[in-house]
Parts: C-alpha cells; sequence; structure tokens
C-alpha cells in the first residue's frame, strides 16, 4: 500500500509500505480523511523528532473497518471509526490512577508511532471510535481536535450565559469557540493574525479590546 512519509525535513513523497496485518485487539481501518495538524507541520519542518526516516506523518483521521482482529468485539466491518491518536496502556500507574494522558507508555501516533496518512492502517480497537451518522468525513477530520476544545470546556466548567476569553484562535482555538457559542456562552478572543481573528467572528466570537470589562 502507498502512504505518505518525510523522508527529510521540508518534503515529504508518497512510499511504499507493507499492508498492515491486525494484532488480535487492533482493526484495520481504510483510511478516508486524514488533517493536517500543527504537530504535523511542526515534524514536517523538522522541528519535532521522529524516530526516524521515512516518516509515515498524520493523527487526525477517519476512515472504515476493513478487517478485525481476531479477539475484538463491539466493532464490525464497515463501520466508521475516527481514530483517537493517543494511545494509553491502561496498565501503568499514572493510566490506573486515571490520568491515562500522562501514562508512561503513551504511543503518540505519528509522533512515536507511524501516522495515519496511508491507506489502511492497524488501530487499536478502542481507540477506533464509531462516527455518528450524519458528519461528513471533512467534519469528521477535526472531531480529534474539536474534543481537545471540547475537554478544555468541560474541566473550566464552562456553561451557558457565562463569559469566556479564548486566548489563541489556531485550528483548535477555533473549534474551542465552535465549543463555547453553540453551548450558549459569551465568547471573546485574543489573536495577533488577522484571518484567523476573522474566522473567530465568523463564528460568533468577539475579538478582546483592553478596555472590555
Ligand atoms: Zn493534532
Ligand atoms: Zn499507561
Amino acid at each position: 500500500m502507498e502512504a505518505l512519509a518525510l523522508v527529510e525535513p521540508g518534503r515529504v513523497e508518497v512510499v511504499e509500505r507493507p499492508d498492515p496485518v491486525p494484532a488480535p485487539s487492533e482493526v484495520l481501518v481504510r483510511m478516508t480523511g486524514v488533517g493536517i495538524c500543527g504537530s504535523d507541520l511542526s515534524v514536517f519542518d523538522g522541528h519535532r523528532e521522529v524516530p526516524g526516516t521515512p516518516w509515515v506523518l498524520g493523527h487526525e483521521g477517519v476512515g472504515e473497518i476493513v478487517a478485525l482482529g481476531s479477539e475484538v468485539t463491539g466493532r464490525r466491518v464497515g463501520q466508521r471509526v475516527v481514530v483517537e491518536p493517543n494511545y494509553c496502556c491502561f496498565t501503568c500507574a499514572s493510566c490506573r490512577a486515571g490520568f491515562t494522558s500522562g501514562c508512561e507508555n503513551r504511543k503518540i501516533v505519528g509522533i512515536n508511532v507511524p501516522g495515519l496518512l496511508a491507506e489502511r492502517v492497524a488501530v487499536p480497537a478502542p481507540f477506533a471510535w464509531p462516527a455518528p451518522d450524519g458528519l461528513a468525513t471533512d467534519e469528521l477530520v477535526c472531531l480529534e481536535p474539536y474534543t481537545v476544545g471540547a475537554a478544555a470546556s468541560r474541566r473550566a466548567g464552562a456553561r451557558p450565559g457565562q463569559r469566556a476569553l479564548v486566548v489563541g484562535t489556531g485550528s483548535t482555538g477555533l473549534l474551542l469557540v465552535v465549543h463555547l457559542v453553540e453551548a450558549g456562552l459569551e465568547v471573546w478572543f485574543v489573536e495577533p493574525t488577522a484571518d484567523r481573528a476573522e474566522i473567530a467572528v465568523e463564528l460568533g466570537a468577539r475579538p478582546f479590546e483592553d478596555d472590555d470589562d
């Protein structure tokens, strides 16, 4: 199969890769859409180190299950799934304490294990989340960064009627704006880049001015 790989800083190429065979606890996903994240761009630029080249990029992906490992339950062939691209181990001290984001053995797709910009990828079944109907592929590729915003909103205890300030409206900040506006908050933002600020306004946020109270 083919995959898109970084061959040297600033240059990617389509490379041949052996077709992945799913382990007993994995599903094989035929990728249908993969987003490009800021962290992919820092790998592309050579600013973020990866284990070696050629290195397959990408971690924000959606696809369709085409095969199941022998022990997989709760997933089926033909199911559309979104990949959660941080595979925690569920067994280390952090995982057992519920801090799976602090997993000592965390596999970060596209950073320390090969990425999703490939025709097919073997994904641990618990990290291949069935996608809701009614969302298009290009919406589903935004789901992973959207959940980052949704988690920030949840942890901050965001409630309808509250006022929120989003500092920085890159893609994750913009998705946070979407989330907060939908949740019924009044949203302000600070953002030095004009085109990002313009999108934040389109999404229903207001630029914060120094004399706002
Ligand atoms: Zn990302
Ligand atoms: Zn762990």
